[in-house]
């Protein structure tokens, strides 16, 4: 089997508060496959974007940073990489688009002035060459009439247009991962299917492996190979989509796909956005020993106050990190 194209082990970020430090990543472990797409779900707050960005090294710091853990990227180690590497590495190996690519495109400047400049930097293409590749950009995702459209400023486009500008310009250096934060979540239905559809074929043509960090359970089912659930700071279940959609063994897994009425036979027909469990994730400060989602259990046992459970495998590539698990795999052996 082939090597995982990017490894993360242990990985851990920590923020300094008045309070003390605050673990927001707490030993996150997953691997991505080269070509394949990783969904990353999970609520608000559960660690899903800031792995996203400790994997680029753009956790802001301080308050922040990275107290632990490897970002293996083939042999090498981004979470200890140098500033020169890594500016090398963003854009270029691993690219990032946002929600609201707002944020990330530069309204004073026009987007082909602003693809042109990251093929400038990081392929050495003279003015000429960079303006070409990049009307052939914005029309291979999709923007009308790219010859024109190549001299707008961002606000004479659409919100759908502005993503496909933000995915050509993540796409122009060819990367190997694309790590796409909710990038359709301010967008229409419409829309956010023609972004999931170009991102497919994107894909398909450049073999780009994608980590979408979702909340659209309909885009889970339709784009994941794999999935990765997160809660308070560490993956808690993975396993390839048939697997987590299909028979989830972590009872927040459950929680979240039992609330989900359109799916069937692991398919979503709908979309539908990640549902509610009832109760809240607990804040960092709340944490303690344990299960982080002992409150909201209706399993829980004695022992989950007192140890974190670790992961288990329970199928071929499935694993999940709950003690009732460990309680039926030694029944299933004795
Ligand atoms: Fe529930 Fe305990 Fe499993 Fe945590 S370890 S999910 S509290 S049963």
């Amino acid at each position: 089997m082939a090597e995982p194209l990017l490894r993360v082990e242990d990985l851990r970020v920590e923020f300094r508060t008045r309070k003390g430090a605050a673990m927001v990543l707490n030993g996150v472990d997953f691997h991505l496959n080269a070509g394949e797409t990783l969904c990353v779900v999970g609520e608000s707050g559960c660690g899903k974007s800031m792995t996203a960005l400790a994997l680029l090294r753009l956790v802001p710091t301080p308050p922040g940073r990275i107290s632990g853990g490897r970002v293996l990227y083939g042999d090498e180690d981004l979470a200890q990489a140098t500033e020169a590497r890594m500016r090398e590495v963003r854009g270029n190996r691993i690219s990032m688009i946002f929600q609201e690519p707002m944020t990330s495109l530069n309204p004073v400047y026009t987007v082909g002035d602003q693809i042109g400049e990251t093929l400038r930097l990081h392929s050495g293409l003279d003015a000429t060459a960079a303006r070409e590749r990049t009307i052939e950009m914005l029309r291979q995702v999709g923007i009308p009439a790219p010859e024109r459209r190549v001299d707008d400023y961002p606000h004479q486009l659409s919100g759908g247009m502005r993503q496909r500008v933000m995915i050509a310009m993540a796409l122009a250096c060819r990367p190997d991962i694309l790590i796409a934060d909710e990038p359709t979540t301010a967008l229409d239905v419409t829309v956010q299917a023609q972004i999931f559809d170009l991102l497919r074929e994107l894909q398909r043509d450049k073999g780009t492996a994608i980590m979408l960090i979702t909340h659209d359970m309909g885009a889970v089912a339709e784009m994941a190979d794999r999935v990765i659930v997160m809660y308070a700071g560490r993956v808690i279940e993975q396993g390839s989509t048939a697997q987590v959609l299909g028979s989830p063994r972590h009872p927040y897994t459950r929680g979240l796909i039992a609330c989900l009425p359109e799916l069937g036979s692991s398919q979503l027909h709908e979309r539908a956005d990640l549902p509610e469990i009832p109760g809240v994730v607990p804040s960092i400060w709340e944490l303690g020993q344990g299960c982080a989602f002992r409150e909201r259990c209706a399993y829980a046992i004695e022992r989950c106050a007192a140890e974190v459970p670790g992961m288990i495998e329970v199928g071929d590539g499935h694993a999940a990190a709950c003690w009732l698990l460990v309680d039926s795999k030694e029944a299933a052996q004795a």
